[in-house]
């Protein structure tokens, strides 16, 4: 994109950064893709830094007992590559002066990033830095109050110009609240300082799931301190009542995106009832190809020979990897379906389980094997329950069904080079875009997926992978879920199977053109362009 002098200056709030999969900064795709965006800046030279927060136990790391259900257990980790700036900054939480140490990570080749950290001895809030998405409460406010208002202090303290606040979820959208105390603090009004303030800041949302959007009751912010010198009414006027961070997000932003074209659409949809500036537009999610394409596919996709020989290095790889850790050894010449997955209810993680008499043949006749992982949220029974299935499958089907534990990154590249098929059956229109698809994609890695999410911008079916279904939608979620159980069955027994088994020349064919009509139009050098165009300079 050349010349920078020319592109604002951008802050990029998130609370996690998926930058290498030890580093464990992360819970899942929101992070991963804020990751991403730090890496791509860095390689095209863009004036982006990113702000966040440094956690002490990240994200739960995934246990399953002996009884197949999965555990949550929590480690202390130490980096010895962070940079201490020197700097710290104090926000007032509970009437108690919290002080947070900024730290500067640049290890990833990734542009600046610098992450607030409570843990230090001057507080006795040292835990509010210890659990990523641990709490839902006044723990989630006093982390969103360190990320939004501490993240603005530290950029005046580090001496940083800033011309554009991107807020990556509503989860910094308390850094508004900031911005519009100094201005007030310079004398400015209310509506005045919320007039300037938008003009600064851009929002990314990526939920259509409403209890994604997080309230808050005004009470509880009050008490926090979150309301940051402004009044109830004020904080009403931004974010409703309760205070919603995704419609306060949306009323100080200039214009805000969602993650994909149909993403878009059901955005809008979904918060027809808030008035805010302008319509939510799309700009669809993209993947860093260093970090998660295998380099020897895009080197030689266009000789089949060479595409296939890769593509089984890559599988062997997998099976290598899964003997290891679960010591279950799977076939190479057996079609291989990767899903790795938040473990949420709308996900459907076990729906090809749905009809035994179809999937235990399969299976048990060594027509399919299946890898799966993902965590669940600690406080989501049903997620839970969710993963004990899976488990309970690879129990049933010892040989072809494995669960890989404690899903990371190091899991999602594995699995999103070395399976064959990358299935994906969420409940339409529930799944924001789903970045796992693009890696899969561009790695050969046949998509089988729902039109939702990015699949509807990219599919080809039959040519560069397979649709589930026909977009079919329902507020009954037993029958949309039949529908999809039918056509899931019917591509994967019609289409998918015999493609792999009888016609590897056409596999192979459709490998080339996955990773064609992918690499470019889903790399995140053509997301960061559309941001620069759509968002900070619109
Ligand atoms: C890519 C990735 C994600 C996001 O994938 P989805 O398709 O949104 O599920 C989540 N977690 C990890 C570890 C990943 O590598």
């Amino acid at each position: 994109m050349g010349n920078n002098m020319k592109y604002p200056r951008v802050a990029y709030f998130c609370m996690e950064y998926g930058l290498q999969s030890e580093f464990k900064q992360y819970a899942g795709g929101l992070g991963i893709l804020a990751g991403d965006h730090m890496k791509g800046a860095k390689d095209l030279d863009l004036p982006i830094i990113g702000i966040g927060i440094k956690w002490k136990q990240g994200y739960t790391d995934q246990m399953i007992g002996k009884d197949g259900k999965p555990y949550d257990s929590y480690h202390n980790y130490e980096y010895d590559f962070l940079e201490d700036t020197g700097v710290k900054v104090t926000v007032k939480i509970r009437q108690r002066d919290v002080v947070c140490k900024v730290w500067k990570v640049e290890k990833f080749n990734n542009a600046t990033i610098y992450m607030l950290d409570t843990d230090i001895p001057e507080n006795e809030d040292t835990w509010i830095t210890g659990q990523l998405y641990g709490w839902f409460g006044e723990e989630r406010i006093a982390q969103e109050m360190v990320l939004g208002i501490g993240g603005v202090r530290a950029l005046r303290k580090l001496g940083i110009d800033i011309d554009v606040y991107h807020f990556n979820e509503g989860h910094a959208v308390f850094a508004a609240l900031e911005l519009i105390r100094e201005k007030m603090s310079e004398g400015e009004s209310f509506e005045k300082a919320l007039e300037l303030t938008r003009k600064q800041v851009v929002f990314t949302t990526h939920t259509p799931i409403k209890q994604g959007n997080e309230e808050h009751p005004l009470d509880r912010l009050q008490y926090m301190g979150a309301f940051n010198g402004l009044t109830l009414e004020q904080m009403v006027y931004i974010g409703g009542a309760p205070f919603n961070m995704t419609v306060a997000a949306l009323r100080v932003c200039k214009k805000a995106n969602a993650v994909a074209k149909l993403h878009a659409e059901t955005a809008n949809a979904m918060w027809s009832h808030v008035d805010y500036p302008a319509p939510i537009i799309p700009i669809t999610n993209a993947i860093h190809k260093p970090t998660w394409v295998d380099a020897n596919i895009l080197a030689d996709y266009n000789n089949p020979e060479k595409l296939w020989s890769a593509h089984m290095e890559n599988k062997k790889n997998l099976i290598k990897f899964i003997k290891e850790r679960n010591g279950v050894e799977l076939d190479p010449d057996v079609l291989l379906i990767g899903f790795s997955r938040r473990a949420a209810p709308y996900k459907r993680s076990d729906f090809i389980f749905s009809d035994e008499s179809i999937i235990r043949p399969l299976l048990e006749n060594k027509k399919l094997q299946i890898v799966f992982s993902g965590k669940a949220h600690p406080l989501d029974d049903t997620g839970k329950n969710i993963v004990s299935n899976l488990v309970k499958m690879s129990k049933e089907y010892p040989n072809s069904v494995v669960f890989l534990e404690n899903y990371d990154m190091e899991i999602g590249m594995m699995l999103t080079r070395g399976a064959d098929i990358w299935l994906n059956n969420p409940r339409k229109p529930l799944e924001a875009s789903g970045t796992s698809g693009m890696k899969a994609a561009m790695n050969g890695v046949l998509n089988l997926s729902i039109l939702d999410g990015w699949w509807p911008e990219a599919c080809n079916h039959g040519i560069n992978g397979w649709q589930i279904g026909d977009g079919f939608e329902s507020k009954d979620t037993k029958e949309q879920d039949a529908h999809d159980l039918k056509s899931l069955y019917k591509v994967l027994l019609e289409e998918v199977i015999p493609t792999y088994y009888n016609n590897r020349s056409k596999w192979i064919e459709m490998m080339q053109e996955s990773i064609k009509s992918t690499k470019d139009a889903f790399s995140i050098e053509r997301m960061l362009k559309e941001y620069y165009e759509k968002l900070y300079m619109a």
